[in-house]
């Protein structure tokens, strides 16, 4: 038997779980299936097998755990800090030992490679310890004295919140979300997406195996613009965490605006990886093959457009066709595999479309450019040479292996393409000139950056983009901030003069 015969059948047996009950809801404690019955698919990106029937939510199952997450947020949020960091580090620990388990789920249901999704249920485990050890001071503030007065401020969670995820790692993104706000006191109704439903329902019985109480983290699966909907207008969710397409991101501002929802958003990226000639030119062509053909290139910060100086463009996205013609496109649980089939077949078909899109704007491709096989959603990493940045394959979020290359002559022109699409997420600067990085990191439209090296996510620091790419960051304390409200109580340092009107 083969690694990869070995796996599939270690996944038949995960799946068939699931395959017995389906995808059902998760309600105060209880898996239930949606009140009108009705049901979805979630199908295998592999071969397009339906894995599960999938509860589809309808407004009543949203009230439903909407009203179980209102009823546990006076126990939840009250419980003290300290108890609130043992229950969320158990439920690290209880992931850590499922981690096998999340990864071969994930694989299945969305097609990324096992040697991709091995780590995401630990990182998903990472997040809950990091932001469990900042529960118990999560309220403190600070006090500010002027002659008259003592202001003291402090934090406390903002209510029950509703967490909006996509279906690219879905595991791992949606604990940087859920672990905050269980960190900060808040109850949470989670609406997973509609592709990639599966590792939603374990995560919430790993954690009321490991003592979150019921009720304070529920599931809704379902449609966003039904079960998603509902959940953004609903009056009792404070506020909404969502990650997801730019434009969905628009829709959910106004849904919430009559019932004045906060709203945190990670949306789309068109990252630009910006290569001069002093580049270490081996590490960076790493790099940015990496970051676009690592997870499909399904991933937000992934480095979707080259622009390299014209002195050295020939050469290196030569050598990035290279890489790309090389990369092993197969099943996600073969341990060789890097990129597995697309989450989907209508994803495929958008990605598909673009190769369409790049001839007709007249780029060359350089690699890639069509689909592999005839069953399931395998597409050829591709590269696009001769762009410009005007083309769509530079403007728009593909979300798929691909990549668009562009030369640029100097810093100046470099700058100008960075800057020039309506995302700001990501940028990867390669330049062995200290005083040039300075100079581009100043001037680059991005919420994050990273200088000679590829994204390494440290949890202290904010995640988050500008412009079209998003509103507010998440990790170290950016979080709290946004499932906390923070208050002011002032006091008098003596009896001062208050002013007397009228006599
Ligand atoms: P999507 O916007 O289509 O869907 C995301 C979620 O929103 C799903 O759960 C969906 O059901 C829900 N939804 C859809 N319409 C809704 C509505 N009207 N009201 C409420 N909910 C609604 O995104 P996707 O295609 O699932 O994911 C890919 C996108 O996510 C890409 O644009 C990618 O860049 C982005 N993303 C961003 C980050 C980041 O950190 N910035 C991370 C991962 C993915």
């Amino acid at each position: 038997m083969s690694v990869l015969d070995d796996n599939i059948a270690k996944a038949q047996v995960y799946m068939a779980a699931f395959a017995a009950g389906g995808v059902l809801n998760h309600i105060d404690g209880a898996s239930v299936p949606a009140l009108s019955g009705k049901t979805m698919d979630t199908i295998c990106p592999v071969d397009g097998t339906v894995l599960a029937q999938v509860a589809m939510s309808g407004a009543e199952d949203v009230d439903a755990a909407v009203a179980a997450a209102r009823a546990a947020f006076p126990g939840w949020s009250k419980t003290p800090g300290a108890e609130r960091r043992k229950i969320l580090i158990k439920v690290a620990e209880a992931i850590e030992a499922r981690a096998d388990e999340i990864a071969f789920t994930e694989c299945m249901d969305t097609g990324q490679a096992l040697r991709f999704m091995s780590k995401a249920a630990i990182r998903g485990a990472a997040n809950f310890r990091f932001f469990a050890d900042q529960a118990p001071g999560a309220e403190d503030g600070t006090v500010t004295r002027t002659p008259t007065q003592m202001n003291t401020t402090s934090r406390r969670p903002i209510g029950p919140v509703g967490v909006i995820t996509p279906w690219n790692t879905p595991f791992m993104l949606s604990t940087w979300k859920i672990a905050p706000a269980l960190a900060s006191g808040c109850t949470v109704v989670h609406k997973p997406a509609e592709f990639s439903p599966m590792t939603a329902k374990k995560l919430v019985e790993i954690a009321e195996e490991a003592g979150l109480p019921k009720g304070v983290l529920n599931v809704v699966n379902g449609l966003g613009e039904t079960a998603g909907k509902r959940l953004t207008e609903h009056p009792d969710i404070r506020a909404i965490a969502f990650v997801g397409e730019s434009r969905t991101g628009s829709m959910i501002m106004a849904q919430g605006a009559p019932t004045l929802k906060r709203v945190h958003f990670e949306l789309g990226g068109k990252n630009p990886v910006i290569v001069f000639d002093d580049a270490d030119i081996d590490r960076a062509v790493d790099a940015a093959t990496f970051m676009i053909y690592s997870l499909n290139g399904e991933r937000c910060t992934s480095s979707s457009r080259l622009l390299v100086q014209d002195t050295i463009h020939d050469a290196f996205t030569a050598r990035v066709a290279e890489v790309a013609k090389r990369i092993k496109v197969g099943h996600p649980l073969d341990p060789e595999t890097v990129v597995g089939p697309l989450i989907h077949p209508v994803h495929e078909e958008k990605v598909l479309s673009y190769f369409d899109t790049a001839r007709a704007e007249g780029a060359t491709i350089a690699a890639g450019g069509g689909k592999i096989g005839e069953k399931g959603c395998f597409v050829a990493p591709t590269l696009f040479t001769g762009a410009t940045n005007t083309m769509k394959i530079a403007q728009e979020e593909i979300f798929g292996p691909v990549l668009t290359a562009i030369p640029f002559r100097d810093e100046e022109e470099a700058l100008s393409l960075a800057n020039d699409v309506d995302y700001g997420l990501a940028a990867y600067l390669w330049t062995n000139d200290l005083n040039r990085a300075i100079r581009m990191t100043d001037h680059l439209e991005a919420g994050m950056m990273w200088v000679n090296s590829e994204n390494i996510r440290h949890l202290p620091t904010p995640f988050g983009g500008v412009k079209a790419s998003g509103i507010g960051r998440d990790g170290g304390d950016w979080s709290f901030d946004f499932y906390m409200e923070t208050v002011n109580v002032s006091f008098p340092r003596a009896i001062h003069k208050v002013p007397k009107l009228g006599g």
